[in-house]
């Protein structure tokens, strides 16, 4: 078996005094997958920042791409190859569809053993993204939240990245939107793409999800395959139902 693409080992981190997780552990499988899950405030997005190395006190190991980048900093994580998506979108509002995906532009990228990562242009995502392929000179702060959305995460494959992690993309766009992004996701993985997302709600993580975790009060309480999450009620109501 070929070593996972991103390994997390015991990483724990606080804001201040406050700890906000434990000795959290997960993996994710080269082209695979995988949903963190959990309610408000349950640690999804620290525990990507944290990956990221975006909060400074930290503990624990991260390995990506057969690197420990533990003690990397976050544009040299980021230069590796591994991407994200963050929930507040953060895209240049006063700079054009064109001129955002532009500064996500990094070099081609290899996997560990090689292979070439999949290769990314404008007008390779325009395809990906169609909606955006009709206002490339639209200016950022003109477009909706779905199509902010789709930027922010076309912005990120620019970068060729061989595994993004993706803030909440469904969170606050319209069910169309939620549509297309689970298709690009999907899209996404076929393309040999690993993707770790956060989601607090199943019907999204289901379409395009291999294996979940779930989180509560910064620790895994489950994890397993999707289609067992699907199946288990009690998990679900202990851990994601409002
Ligand atoms: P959400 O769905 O709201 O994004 P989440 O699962 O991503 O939830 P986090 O944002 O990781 O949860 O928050 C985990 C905990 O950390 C929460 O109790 C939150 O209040 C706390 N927290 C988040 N950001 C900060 C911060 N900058 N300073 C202090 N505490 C924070």
């Amino acid at each position: 078996m070929t070593a996972p693409m991103l390994q997390v080992d015991k990483l724990s981190a606080w804001y201040g005094a406050a700890r906000i997780l434990y000795d959290l552990s997960l993996e994710v499988g080269r082209g695979e997958v995988v949903a963190l899950m959990g309610r408000n405030g349950a640690g999804k997005t620290t525990t990507m920042k944290a990956i990221m190395a975006l909060i400074a006190a930290r503990r624990g190991t991260v390995r990506f791409n057969g690197d420990d980048i533990s003690r990397l900093k976050p544009f040299e994580i980021a230069r590796r190859g591994l991407g994200f998506t963050p929930e507040d979108r953060r895209i240049f509002v006063d700079l054009t569809v064109m001129e955002n995906l532009d500064i996500g532009r990094q070099p081609p990228r290899r996997f560990a053993d090689g292979t070439a990562a999949p290769l990314w242009t404008p007008d390779r995502l325009f395809k990906l993204f169609p909606n955006l392929a009709e206002m490339p000179n639209r200016l950022g702060g003109r477009m909706s939240g779905g199509e902010q959305q789709m930027l922010t995460v076309a912005r990120t494959l620019m970068g060729n990245p061989l595994l993004v992690l993706l803030d909440e993309p469904s969170e606050g766009v319209s069910p169309l939107i939620v549509e297309q992004m689970a298709n690009t996701i999907v899209e996404l993985k076929r393309d040999g793409l690993s993707i770790l997302l956060s989601e607090q709600n199943i019907h999204f993580a289901r379409l395009v999800s291999d294996r979940a975790y779930v989180l509560e009060k910064g620790q895994v309480q489950w994890n397993g395959a999707m289609a067992e999450l699907e199946a288990n009620q009690d998990v679900q109501r202990a851990y994601l139902t409002v």
